[in-house]
């Protein structure tokens, strides 16, 4: 079985608990969402985008009755969106194509050639993390993560992030190898999408997968939401209870929605003070900041 994987960079993580960190990302191809609704301006527009079982956002939809497919040669070369997946390219059939299809041994030299001395820890000590990322890393992609984890050359990795949307329960073999492997430390980012996505509350918060993710030995996690209105600070808080319901207790981030750096220096604020009056954690895109919203960073 090969991997399919649309992009592969190093970069600093951005969002969430290891802000900063330089880090190798692998971003997986497919996801079970969609998300057609971040960053739609009014509650029509939403409506309409979702009215006889649309399957893409407006701005998507736009771009393949344009030809896109046709037109354009590399996935790098592929526009931005600022509507929707950010990464519609690594979750709509239609761009497969665009992402590359690889055997684990090709995987690893991949992600080994963009740290800074071809290893995991450097001769100083430091070590770059490795955050798999989508789309949603949990798919059927779990069943290569063994052979990946193990491959010799990636013995010096220490730290592992998922960057999940927290659906997908780890499957029995993957769950166990985990709960016996000792020298990677690893985290479950998790941002289950709240109605601002346009995912359905049923479908998006699933506390008995968050608790399946507590429970492997030696994890850790952390809960990260994108937010774009007050209404979403209650959704948060009713999302928190049901987790903490379910026996999840963990940090909980929140991260102001916008794909657009100007669209996100207008609700920065707004976010932190939520998250100070109830003892929350922000969460900026410092990736956005330094880079702008664009491939590979
Ligand atoms: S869960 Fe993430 S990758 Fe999947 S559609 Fe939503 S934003 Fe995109």
């Amino acid at each position: 079985m090969k991997l399919r994987y649309s992009e592969a960079f190093y970069s600093v993580q951005g969002e969430g608990q290891f802000v900063g960190v330089p880090s190798v990302f692998l971003r997986t191809f497919g996801c079970n969402f969609r998300c057609m609704n971040f960053g739609v301006d009014t509650k029509k527009d939403r409506w309409e985008q979702h009215a006889e079982g649309q399957r893409y956002n407006a701005e998507v939809k736009a771009l393949l009755d344009d030809g896109i497919i046709e037109k354009t040669k590399t996935f790098e070369d592929l526009p931005i969106v600022h509507t929707g997946c950010d990464t519609y390219a690594s979750i709509y059939p239609e761009f497969k194509d665009f992402n590359k299809l690889a055997t684990i041994d090709e995987v690893v030299e991949h992600l080994l050639s963009l740290t800074p001395q071809g290893k995991w820890t450097q001769d100083d000590g430091q070590d770059i993390h490795l955050i798999l990322t989508g789309g949603e890393p949990l798919l059927a992609w779990q069943r290569l993560y063994v052979e990946l984890f193990e491959h010799p050359r990636m013995a010096d990795l220490k730290n592992v992030t998922f960057e999940t949307n927290t659906t997908q329960h780890l499957h029995d073999d993957f769950y166990n190898y985990l709960n016996n492997h000792e020298t990677i430390k690893l985290t479950f980012s998790c941002s289950p999408k709240l109605s601002v996505s346009g995912e359905s509350w049923d479908d998006a918060i699933k506390p008995d997968v968050a608790r399946e993710y507590s429970l492997v030995d030696g994890s850790d996690m952390y809960f990260k939401f994108v937010v774009a209105d007050q209404e979403d600070f209650n959704e948060v808080e009713r999302a928190v209870e049901a987790y903490r319901n379910a026996g999840v207790q963990c940090p909980v981030y929140l991260m102001p929605l916008g794909g657009r750096s100007e669209e996100y220096s207008l609700n920065v604020k707004d976010v932190a003070e939520a998250c100070m009056a109830r003892g929350w954690r922000f969460s900026p895109r410092l990736h956005i900041s330094l880079f702008g919203n664009a491939w590979g960073t």
